[in-house]
């Protein structure tokens, strides 16, 4: 695509050959097998072709981007971070992790406010050993506002913990080694507790349930699942705070990959419009055609300064909850406007199972409910936007309500 749309210019030569690198090691590394894959009507790169790539990734210094390199990650600073996710996802099946894998998976920001001994114990070798982690938090009662749906209780018997409930959307549960279980130990959101689980797990059980995306998200049934007392993530009670500390990079790392696919998306769509001909004359000669792509481009150039932004707050240590909420609303919503314009401008081929496009419609579609839905966002940056007027109850009113009542 033309070069003038590229705002790479305006990043630090060190972020822009991270980028470059990274962009170069997808092309020549994971799309020639992702083809392969798909003309074996494959939707992910089998388990075998990842295990070859991890180790080449790994050398070329890009493995498990986020992750300090005292444990053995890259320990990207936030802003290089979010431009090498969006590289690394510009391609097929980048949902749900980039590279399938190939960078490393998703480590559990959360692990992080561990024990010293917990950290010890998991950090390193999930890093080292490409270890996967499932993090169950909804259930069928509601994701959108844990704090008041989480049902699954913890009840400490002598030197254990007990769990009993059940989890809903956990993903990659039915594959991971570890993961980490939300569950009631006491009322409100001060009484959410966080427990490290060691897969497999006596008395938890799990069922695929099938999704729009490529990749079943799971249920989980807790039937007094025994846990030693150490398997406890951080204080009793602190699970839900645990959650809130790191959800920036979870928002920022969803924001970079919708803005990686749906620009992948629009270089197809470009490539199609300038090749395909209908009525005796190019798409690119049809305004309504050209319509879609500019505005598909200016958005997602809009939504990736944003994100920029977002991350360059978290990089100077400033609290980027909010931007980061107004980036992963933003950049997830128009990254699938894009890609749903620009199956509108591939026609039927955009829709085929043999090309990227409907891998990237579907698992985009996700990416506006996962990490909190659209409206729940809206809803937040609106308080922060009105203050106590956005709220149905204000804090004042409803304190001094309480107060009245314990009189
Ligand atoms: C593919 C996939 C993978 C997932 N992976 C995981 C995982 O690994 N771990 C995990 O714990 N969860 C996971 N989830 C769950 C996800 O986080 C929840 O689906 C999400 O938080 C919404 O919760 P819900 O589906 O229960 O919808 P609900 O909470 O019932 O909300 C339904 C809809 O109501 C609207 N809504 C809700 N609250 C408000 C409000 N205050 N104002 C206005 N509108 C509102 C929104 O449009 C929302 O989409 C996954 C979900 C999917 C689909």
């Amino acid at each position: 695509m033309a070069e003038i749309f590229d705002p790479a210019s305006s990043l630090p030569e060190d972020i822009r050959l991270i980028r470059h690198t990274i962009s170069e090691f997808v092309r020549r590394e994971i799309v020639p097998a992702e083809t392969l894959a798909l003309k074996q009507d494959l939707r992910e790169l089998p388990a075998e072709v990842v295990k070859q790539l991890q180790p080449r990734a790994r050398k070329a210094g890009f493995w498990y981007f986020d992750t300090p390199e005292a444990l053995g990650g890259a320990g990207l600073p936030t802003l290089a971070f979010v431009v090498a996710y969006e590289a690394a996802a510009r391609h097929a099946f980048c949902f749900p992790d980039p590279g399938c894998g190939v960078f490393g998976y998703d480590l559990p920001n959360v692990l992080q406010g561990g024990t010293q001994a917990q950290r010890d114990k998991y950090l390193r070798v999930s890093v080292d050993e490409a270890r996967q982690w499932f993090f169950a938090i909804s259930e069928p009662g509601g994701g959108s506002d844990p704090a008041r749906a989480i049902q699954t209780k913890a009840r400490r018997v002598g030197n254990r913990w007990v769990l009993s409930g059940r989890k809903m959307w956990t993903s990659r549960a039915d594959v991971a080694q570890h993961g980490i279980v939300f569950a009631r130990t006491g009322e409100g959101r001060a009484g959410i507790s966080a427990f490290i689980v060691d897969m497999p797990q006596a008395g938890l059980s799990c069922r695929p349930v099938h999704v729009v995306r490529d990749h079943s998200t799971t249920e989980l049934l807790l039937d007094d699942v025994e846990l030693p007392l150490d398997n406890l993530l951080g204080e009793e009670g602190a699970g839900f705070a645990l959650t809130q500390k790191w959800l920036t990079k979870s928002r920022l790392k969803v924001a970079a990959q919708s803005i990686g696919a749906a620009q992948a998306a629009l270089e197809i769509a470009v490539d199609y419009a300038t090749v395909r001909s209908t009525f005796g004359a190019l798409l690119a000669t049809r305004q309504s055609v050209q319509n879609l792509l500019v505005d598909s481009c200016m958005e997602l150039h809009a939504a990736r300064l944003m994100l920029w932004d977002a991350a360059m707050r978290d990089e100077r240590g400033e609290d980027a909850r909010q931007v980061a909420s107004m980036a992963k609303l933003y950049c997830s919503e128009r990254a699938f406007a894009a890609a749903d314009r620009a199956v509108q401008v591939l026609g039927g081929m955009g829709l085929s199972r043999e090309m990227p496009l409907e891998h990237w419609f579907r698992g985009l579609r996700v990416t506006r409910i996962i990490e909190g839905p659209s409206e729940v966002h809206r809803m937040l940056l609106a308080r922060a936007l009105l203050g106590e007027s956005a709220l149905d109850r204000p804090r004042a009113a409803a304190a001094a309500t309480s107060a009245a009542h314990t009189q």
